[in-house]
C-alpha cells in the first residue's frame, strides 16, 4: 500500500499512542461482530481500523472511538491479538489534541483559569 506522509503521519501517531501494529488486522470483523456498541456506532471498529491502515483522517470525526466502552470483548475475540479498545483510546487522543490546535487561545480569557478548567471544557466540547 501506498501512503502519503499525511497518511503516515495518522497511522504512525496511532500506532505509536497504542503500541499496536496497525498492518496486523486483516480485517476479518470478529471485533466488531462481538462489540456491544456497534448499534450506536456510526463505523464498526474493523472499518476504523481499515480507515487507520490507510491513514484517512476523516475517521477522526467518527464516533466510534467515542462510543468504544473499553469492554475488551474485540481484543479477546481478534485472532490476531489487537488492542483495539487502546487503537480507540490513542483515536481519542489525537482528536483532542487536533481539537486544542483549533482553540484560539488569545481569545480565550484563560490566564485566570485553572488548566483543569480548560481541558474539561474542551473534552466536554469534543466528547
Ligand atoms: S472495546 Fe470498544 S470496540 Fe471493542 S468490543 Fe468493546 S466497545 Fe466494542
Ligand atoms: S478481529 Fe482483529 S484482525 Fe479481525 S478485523 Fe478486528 S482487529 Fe482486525
Amino acid at each position: 500500500m501506498d501512503l502519503t506522509n499525511s497518511d503516515r503521519d495518522l497511522t504512525a501517531e496511532v500506532e505509536e499512542l497504542s503500541g499496536e501494529n496497525i498492518f496486523s488486522c486483516y480485517q476479518c470483523g470478529k471485533c466488531s461482530a462481538g462489540c456491544p456498541f456497534t448499534e450506536e456506532m456510526d463505523q464498526l471498529p474493523n472499518q476504523v481500523l481499515r480507515k487507520v491502515q490507510m491513514g484517512d483522517g476523516s475517521v477522526l470525526d467518527s464516533n466510534t472511538p467515542w462510543t468504544c466502552a473499553s469492554c475488551l470483548s474485540c481484543e479477546v475475540d481478534c485472532p490476531k491479538g489487537n488492542d483495539v479498545p487502546a487503537i480507540m483510546e490513542a483515536m481519542r487522543e489525537i482528536s483532542l489534541r487536533k481539537n486544542l490546535d483549533r482553540v484560539d487561545l488569545n481569545e480565550l480569557e484563560t490566564k485566570d483559569l485553572p488548566e483543569i478548567a480548560l481541558v474539561s471544557n474542551l473534552r466536554k466540547k469534543t466528547g
